[in-house]
């Protein structure tokens, strides 16, 4: 269920917002919003190298709060905002899994 939730946010949500927002050229879009996965090869430097019961935002070098910030600063650039957007998406979807993963500790 949760991995459900995760990979639909992280592919469902790049996939919506490049063909709903930018219908003349969302295989483009897609593919800038996709690169925002990227981030997740900070997990590569964690040992072990994944663990299901883990929440990355604010553990890994790429999802700590100062990289979230400079997500942000992308954002406010007309170049860097669709990365910056594709960064945001993970990150939102990261946070998606650590509130359910915090919901699940707490047998809920
Ligand atoms: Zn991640």
């Amino acid at each position: 269920m949760r991995e459900a939730v995760h990979y639909g946010l992280h592919f469902g949500l790049p996939i919506l917002v490049a063909f709903g927002w930018y219908p003349r050229k969302s295989w483009l879009v897609l593919g800038i919003l996709l690169a925002g996965l990227l981030i997740d090869l900070d997990h590569l430097l964690a040992d072990p190298v994944f663990d299901p019961g883990r929440c990355s935002i604010g553990y890994h070098p790429l999802h700590s709060y100062f990289a979230i910030a400079v997500y942000v600063a992308l954002l406010l650039f007309r170049k860097t905002r669709l990365l910056g957007l594709g960064l945001m998406i993970h990150i939102a979807a990261d946070s998606a899994d650590c509130l359910l993963l915090a919901m699940e500790a707490q047998g809920g």
